[in-house]
């Protein structure tokens, strides 16, 4: 079988010379274990993080070692009471054909969903828009709510769950095409293209007539500076992701905001989705709930094939997907 290794760690932009293909032995289950069958590996912007050294909320991926991440498969072999051939499971896997696991799995029901969602809005992206927007953001009804990342895997959730709420929502993203299909299918207000707009400030502010209440950050640099100076008094910010500067080789100096989250006496908070792993359940029954009333769609970009994992993962930072970016390895 195949797997993908961190060959070594990117300065900027990270490529293909950063991954390494390996081909292996599956070796024989012991106690207790599971062999299980990729079918979907995600692909996610933390990942960057994760090939660079150095303390962070979730330790930096060893170099020579298995790359790992969110996977849905299929239970092919197993040696645990818990789990029999022909589950689904969702695990932290290593980007391998076949995985060996001791059963940290979730079983999956396919009944629910398509296997696929449980990577996006039903999985990891899904719960960090529902936590960030609904726990930090607090949105009341008639409040705007802008969102940057807006067509990307959690973006379109947040967008849908503010128009859910009642929000006016604007959406920042980086293609008309995407831009279109925020607000033709998922009912955003209006949208920026960040790419061609000449001022995101101006067309924010033309935009947003009542002010900014909510910010939900998920790429930072410019767009976020140009959003900032638009809160309102009592604005709450959602510090998601900040994809624009994690690849860039140099701390970036931007205007100094601090003085506008005091006089607008503004919330800054920044979160990981795991803090809420107590809450997830609850959080899952109202998205699948939302899904299943049609008040909530999602969008997938899915690749085929193990061997175009990196440049799915390279895609993310081109802004190549719609919606959450997933690489199928093989049917069930
Ligand atoms: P997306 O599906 O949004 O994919 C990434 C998108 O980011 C691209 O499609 C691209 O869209 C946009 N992008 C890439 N580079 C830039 C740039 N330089 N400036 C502006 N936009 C850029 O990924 P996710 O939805 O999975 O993640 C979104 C954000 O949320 C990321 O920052 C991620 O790290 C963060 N995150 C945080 C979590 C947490 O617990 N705090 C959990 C999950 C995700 P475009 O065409 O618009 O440029």
């Amino acid at each position: 079988q195949r797997e993908i290794k961190l060959a070594s760690r990117p300065q900027g932009m990270p490529s293909q010379d950063n991954f390494l293909f390996e081909t292996v032995e599956i070796p024989a289950l012991q106690a207790d274990e599971v062999l299980v069958k990729s079918l979907y590996i995600s692909v996610d912007p933390y990942m960057r993080g994760r090939m660079n050294e150095g303390k962070s909320y979730v330790p930096p991926y060893a170099l020579g070692e298995v790359i790992t991440g969110g996977v849905v498969g299929q239970v092919v072999e197993s040696k645990n009471d818990r789990f029999q051939t022909g589950d689904f499971v969702l695990g932290e896997l290593g980007w391998r054909e076949f995985n060996v696991s001791k059963g940290r799995l979730t079983k999956l029901n396919p009944q629910l969903a398509p296997l696929s969602a449980f990577l996006g809005v039903l999985g990891m992206p899904g719960l960090t828009a529902y936590f960030g927007l609904l726990d930090i953001g607090q949105p009341k009804e008639g409040e705007t709510v802008v969102v940057s990342g807006a067509a990307g895997a959690v973006g379109m959730i947040v967008g849908q769950i503010a128009k859910l709420k009642g929000c006016r929502v604007v959406g920042i993203a980086g293609s008309d095409e995407k831009n279109q299909y925020l607000v033709s299918e998922l009912g955003f207000d209006a949208t920026i293209n960040y790419k061609t707009s000449p001022s995101i400030r101006k067309e924010l502010a033309e935009l947003c007539p009542q002010g900014v209440d909510i910010y939900f950050d998920n790429v930072g640099g410019d767009i976020t500076d140009a959003v900032f100076l638009q809160l309102n008094d009592f604005a709450r910010v959602a510090l998601c992701g900040q994809i624009a500067l994690y690849n860039t080789e140099k701390v970036e100096v931007g205007p100094r905001i601090l003085p506008i989250l005091l006089v607008r006496r503004a919330l800054l908070k920044g979160f990981i989705v795991s803090d809420y792993q107590p809450q997830y359940s609850v959080a899952m029954q109202e998205l699948g709930k939302w899904l299943q009333a049609g008040q909530l769609k999602y969008r997938e970009t899915i690749v085929e094939g193990f061997e175009n994992i990196p440049e799915a993962f390279l895609g993310l930072f081109r802004g190549e997907n719609v919606g959450k970016q997933l690489v199928k390895v093989a049917d069930p």
